[in-house]
């Protein structure tokens, strides 16, 4: 897909960890220490790597690794309240530096902004309405509450649109997983990824990504640039 498919530009859709918040790094680390808690092993690099799934989802795919059989729901249950338990224990995580500024941009620009998350953590969902006060509308917001399958499934960006009311072509998608990048993509949507952690841009774009930036900051200083040429004005 190139720029010069954008019809007319009317929604930016934002995934939320590593995106809007430089949390990241805390749930690479709630994971690890969880996880090895249970006798099973995944490392905080992968867990950038899995970045995006569900929290079953993840658990499974190292379950499965290891035990070759999915965990029962109630210990998927069980390990997932512990992360977020142990994820609660870190400090509060702040706006990722150029998030903010951007979505003045965004908000400036008359484009409706649209949350795509596959956290269902309450605490940072609430953390939203502090951090960027008057910008998501409730209804304009998919979180793992909604979802069956979760990324790199489209259905979260499609039901995105969904919710905001336009079409593909209309919107943009904000990622910085590669798993988050491919439900971007599947779901026929111009998807920009920032590389705002540790792995290899490269990642970014092999999931098929249509333009990279190396952080949030570089997104928004070059934004007025791809405006326009998303509106081809
Ligand atoms: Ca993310």
């Amino acid at each position: 897909m190139k720029v010069t498919d954008i019809h007319s530009l009317r929604a930016v859709l934002f995934d939320m960890d590593g995106v809007l918040f430089d949390s990241m790094p805390y749930h690479a680390d709630a994971w690890h220490t969880v996880m090895e808690r249970h006798g099973l092993h995944l490392s905080r690099e992968e867990a950038f790597l899995h970045e995006g799934r569900t929290g079953a989802a993840t658990i499974n795919i190292v379950y499965r690794r290891q035990y070759g059989k999915d965990a029962t729901p109630e210990l998927v249950e069980q390990i997932y309240a512990e992360k977020s338990a142990e994820f609660a224990k870190h400090p509060e995580p702040q706006r990722m530096e150029g998030a903010w500024e951007l979505m003045q941009k965004v908000k400036a620009a008359g484009l409706i902004p649209v949350l795509v998350t596959g956290s269902g953590q309450a605490s940072l969902l609430d953390r939203l309405a502090h951090s960027y006060p008057d910008t998501f509308d409730r209804a304009h917001m998919v979180t793992a509450f909604d979802v069956k399958y979760g990324k790199p499934n489209p259905e979260p960006y499609l039901m995105g649109l969904a919710k905001a009311g336009v079409a593909a072509n209309e919107a943009i998608v904000v990622e910085n997983a590669p798993i988050g990048v491919q439900a971007g993509v599947a779901a026929g949507i111009f998807t920009v990824a920032v590389n705002t952690g540790p792995l290899d841009g490269q990642v970014l774009l092999d999931a098929g990504a249509n333009l990279l930036f190396p952080s949030m900051q570089a997104f928004c200083d070059n934004w007025e640039q791809l405006y326009r040429a998303l509106n081809r004005i």
